[in-house]
């Protein structure tokens, strides 16, 4: 069922209320499943909903699910648990979507073991939300996972999060197949958006006072626009910057392996694309990738770091980075560690490896022992550390463009931004600075935020 229909719906149910209704949601993951409680928070509002950050006020409970790390799954289990005592005293509907309902044997544990869940939805039916949820008012249960690639539906509802920065999701699914990741089994091949669409969309965001766009992807960089002149990530990127009004334009997660030099010269010619650089790495030992399926060696990953580091002036990287891969040797670790003190990144996400059912990864036979992988986590952990560290000292002195965010989450008194580099900074000011961008200087380091004053 198309788009234009969905609406259709949405007005029915809508018409169904005689008194407020409210939604509460729990976003599990990264920024595409964010993206993607955006929409449904963009439907339920439009069906007149209105959210509730506690589930016991709630009317309808959403869980948009992730399957990425193990702990997903007891985290929602938790939930589940909780949310059952408002089924029981009041009818609470229950809803559960994302990447883990497309899991087979998760829409099997859930539905034997929790059968008080009313919905249980797939990433690729997430626009359908508003015909299921009229089905479940007339008291069905469904379940609406479909495991072939969805299509690319434009025009969703969507109730953005924030009033100043947008995510933008441009394609859907991946193609990649690394062995550790799930991710190609639940978000299907890749599908890019239109080009017309996405700019069409950050057009309008523009107009609405949005400053700041995140292009969001799998793998955004093998991004493909549609058209018979070839149109991929470095044409969107050019096009995004002539847009009036956005002066920020961040992407994530780019795959080191399409990075292409059209798109290095897109990031070096622009005034707007963020000059910290998220490239995930995932491991330094050749070997090591070959067997993740990465398509890139450890030389390759240095080589495109040095180009890049040559071509675009004070670009820096975060990264990604799993340890205790299958295999992994005290020398495959080692070449971690090498790459991480070559690149200086100012920022890594760091991971114990864990298995994945239905990846190639978790039937590898020559799993590390947990004790290993927590001595080398705590390893990479305090170089990281260091080398935070003696990055922030860098920045002191200095005078950066900071968009004032909001208050501090640990300091009602203070406020909080970001530097072009996400570091956050933490400022003295009045509350009618959130949403501007001001100079200022830094004056201290804490290692995981700077301290500034205005310039
Ligand atoms: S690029 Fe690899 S890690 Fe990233 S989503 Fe695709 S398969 Fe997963």
């Amino acid at each position: 069922m198309k788009i234009k229909e969905q609406l259709n719906y949405i007005e029915q149910v809508k018409n169904k209320f005689t008194k407020p209704h409210y939604y509460y949601i729990l976003t599990m993951g990264c920024q595409l499943n964010e993206n993607d409680s955006e929409k449904l928070c963009g439907m339920l509002e439009k069906m007149e909903y209105q959210k509730v950050e506690n589930m016991k006020e709630a009317d309808i409970i959403v869980f948009n699910t992730c399957c990425i790390r193990e702990n997903a799954e007891e985290k929602l289990f938790g939930k589940l648990g909780e949310a059952k005592e408002f089924k029981m005293k009041k009818g609470t509907i229950i809803a559960i979507g994302g990447c883990m309902m497309q899991e087979p044997h998760m829409v099997k544990k859930i539905t034997e073991s929790y059968p008080y869940v009313d919905l249980i939805f797939g990433t690729h039916t997430l626009h359908k939300f508003p015909e299921d949820l009229e089905k479940v008012l007339e008291k069905n249960k469904i379940q609406d996972v479909l495991d072939i690639d969805g299509e690319v539906y434009e025009g969703v509802p969507i109730k953005r999060q924030d009033k100043k920065k947008a995510l933008v999701t441009i394609m859907y699914g991946c193609n990649n197949f690394c062995s550790y990741c799930i991710v190609p089994y639940v978000r299907g091949r890749e599908r890019s958006r239109k080009q017309e669409d996405i700019l069409k969309e950050i057009e309008n965001l523009a107009k609405e006072g949005y400053e700041e766009i995140t292009l969001l992807g799998q793998n955004v960089n093998s991004y493909q626009g549609s058209g018979e002149e070839k149109y991929g990530f470095s044409h969107l990127l050019r096009d995004v910057e002539k847009i009036e009004g956005i002066q920020k334009i961040n992407f994530m997660s780019p795959h080191p392996k399409d990075f292409t030099d059209d798109v290095i010269e897109a990031i070096a010619d622009s005034k707007k694309v963020t000059r910290i650089i998220h490239l995930p790495l995932q491991s330094g030992s050749t070997e090591v990738l070959k067997n993740m399926n990465r398509k890139y060696t450890k030389e390759q990953y240095l080589t495109l770091v040095e180009k890049m580091q040559k071509r675009i002036p004070g670009i820096v990287f975060s990264t990604d980075i799993i340890v205790g891969f299958p295999g992994e040797t005290e020398q495959d670790f080692e070449d971690t560690l090498d790459v991480v003190k070559k690149v200086h990144f100012e920022q890594v996400f760091m991971f114990i490896y864990s298995r994945r059912k239905g990846t190639m990864a978790d039937k590898m036979e020559n799993q590390v022992l947990e004790e290993i992988k927590h001595k080398r986590f705590e390893r990479l952990k305090q170089l990281v550390e260091s080398q935070i560290a003696e990055n922030n000292q860098k920045y002191i002195g200095t005078v950066q463009n900071i968009l004032v965010e909001g208050k501090s989450k640990n300091n009602d008194h203070m406020l909080t931004g970001r530097t072009d580099t996400n570091k956050v900074v933490i400022l003295e000011g009045e509350e009618d600075l959130i949403g501007k961008t001001i100079p200022i200087k830094i004056v201290s380091e804490h290692m995981w935020y700077l301290k500034g004053v205005k310039s």
